[in-house]
């Protein structure tokens, strides 16, 4: 996640979470805590709640079986700033409350977006909507590394990447999520492997790569020059436009999508975990990847117990459709154990043992069976 910065352009107190050249989200205010959460779900469940054991296993119960209004009892309300095209991406989320910076009332800004070289990709052939993954790409035409470090991730495979501690990853392994996650902390040096792959770091990664191939990074230097002097041409037009004395919502009209806006964006829990969970998948654009991670830097520790269940049940976790729950479950009595065994080691109970015994159609005396009642 982004790290927590103070903006000198504001004369406020307030805590920053910058991402790309000039984007940045700034926590407003938080209305709520997964107390809030709790005290909703009592009040409609009554009695019915005594038997969780914990708070957090009521707020993981909720979200499994998308139990949503009690989510909507916490709201967040935060000041951003991002690429108009990324601001087109955001506002289709209807359900938040927006007041956006008008140019019409001011003039806008030198501050345009020009991405990071490690950002520039090739249009990719299978994901029609978006870029060549470029880490993998490079990665799969990188010689074996000097070192001939083994990958941990895949046994026998050379490594691309070496981390100060001797951790190697393969080229195939850095297209898997979890590896990736993994190698992160071994690359950082924490303790602690990240829960996910900050986006900005994936550029980070691409630039270090890049050093091997001197003509194809002189080509993606030339592409961010060329976005850069359009911006600039765009830019210096405006203001000959308002020197002129052409109204400002008129000149505004010569400015890029990669111009910066900035707006007030308020949104209840429930609605900002699906935005969330859209837009932190690997499929969302790098860009708003980037801005997502920033917002959810601000929200896990605020809401710990309802981010660890959105985390883990929904952002993580899949539904399974008919078919594929039918070839999926596990035929045999021993197989079955095995699935139940394996949860349990995870911290699974009885009741989401049989909650898992009921998605699959596994008989759910099975988990009264292996684990007696008390
Ligand atoms: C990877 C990706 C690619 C995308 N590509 C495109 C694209 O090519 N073109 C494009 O136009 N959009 C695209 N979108 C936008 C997408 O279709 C949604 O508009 C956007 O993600 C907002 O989702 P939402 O409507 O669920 O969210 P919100 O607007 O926040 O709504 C949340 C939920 O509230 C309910 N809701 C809100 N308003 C209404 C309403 N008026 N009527 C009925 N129910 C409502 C719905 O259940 C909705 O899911 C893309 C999104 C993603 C994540």
């Amino acid at each position: 996640m982004s790290e927590i910065q103070k903006n000198p352009e504001y004369p406020t107190e307030l805590e920053y979470r910058r991402f790309l050249d000039h984007g940045f989200v700034a926590l407003i205010d938080v209305m709520g805590d997964d107390a809030s959460i709790v005290q909703a779900a009592r009040v409609s469940y009554g009695k019915g709640t005594k038997t969780m054991r914990s708070d957090k296993a009521l707020i993981s119960y909720l979200m499994r079986h998308a139990h949503t209004t009690p989510f909507e009892m916490v709201e967040f309300k935060f000041l951003m700033r991002m690429p108009v095209f990324i601001a087109r991406q955001v506002i289709r989320h209807r359900t938040a409350s927006v007041n956006e910076y008008s140019a019409r009332y001011s003039e806008v800004p030198d501050r345009f977006w020009v991405p990071a070289l490690g950002a520039i990709a090739e249009q990719d052939n299978v994901n029609r909507q978006g870029r060549l993954d470029k880490l993998r790409d490079l990665a799969r035409r990188l010689p074996a590394h000097a070192s001939g470090a083994t990958c941990k991730y895949h046994d026998g495979a050379v490594a691309v990447l070496v981390a100060r501690d001797g951790t190697g990853i393969c080229g195939h392994a850095l297209s898997d999520v979890d590896a990736r996650s993994d190698f992160v902390s071994h690359w950082r040096g924490d303790d602690e492997a990240k829960a996910w792959l900050p986006t900005e770091e994936y550029a980070y990664w691409v630039e270090e790569l890049l050093e091997h191939f001197p003509a194809e990074k002189e080509k993606l230097a030339n592409v961010q020059a060329r976005i850069r002097e359009a911006n600039e041409s765009a830019y210096a037009l405006y203001r000959q436009l308002l020197e002129d004395g052409v109204a400002r919502e008129l000149a505004r009209g010569v400015l890029p999508l990669t111009m910066y806006t900035e707006w007030y964006w308020k949104i209840d829990l429930h609605n900002l975990f699906h935005f969330l969970r859209l837009r932190m998948d690997a499929h969302a654009q790098y860009e708003v990847r980037a801005l997502a991670e920033a917002m959810a830097g601000f929200v896990a520790p605020r809401v710990p117990a309802a981010w660890e269940a959105f985390y883990n049940d929904r952002a993580q976790g899949t539904f399974l459709s008919k078919a594929e729950r039918e070839v999926l479950r596990p035929l045999d009595a021993a197989a079955q154990t095995e699935v139940l065994r394996g949860l349990h080691e995870r911290g699974y109970r009885s009741r989401r043992l049989k909650e898992v015994c009921r998605k699959l159609g596994m008989e759910e005396n099975m988990v009264d069976e292996l684990w007696p009642p008390k």
